[in-house]
């Protein structure tokens, strides 16, 4: 697991168990809630708050192959 910052988030080479890398298409980043933070948000019928985590995954293998916990990706990839 890589820690992604928004520094190396444009030069990071790593790649998934099939080859891709973060600028592939197959690459996409999804945001991660706590799980006890998301059904607390169901239950008071909150939305729109910040993830816990913002997590880039292959959608051909599923394999993460990296995450991030800066602010701004929290913000910026929230809706994924
Ligand atoms: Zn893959």
């Amino acid at each position: 697991m890589t820690i992604i910052t928004k520094e190396n988030l444009d030069t990071l080479e790593v790649y998934c168990s099939c080859g891709h890398n973060l600028k592939s298409v197959w690459i996409s980043p999804r945001a991660k809630h706590r799980p006890i933070k998301f059904w607390y948000a169901i239950f008071w019928g909150v939305s729109g708050g910040k993830p816990d985590r913002i997590e880039w995954a292959c959608r051909l293998c599923h394999e993460v192959v990296g995450e991030s916990t800066d602010p701004e990706h929290l913000l910026h990839y929230r809706h994924t």
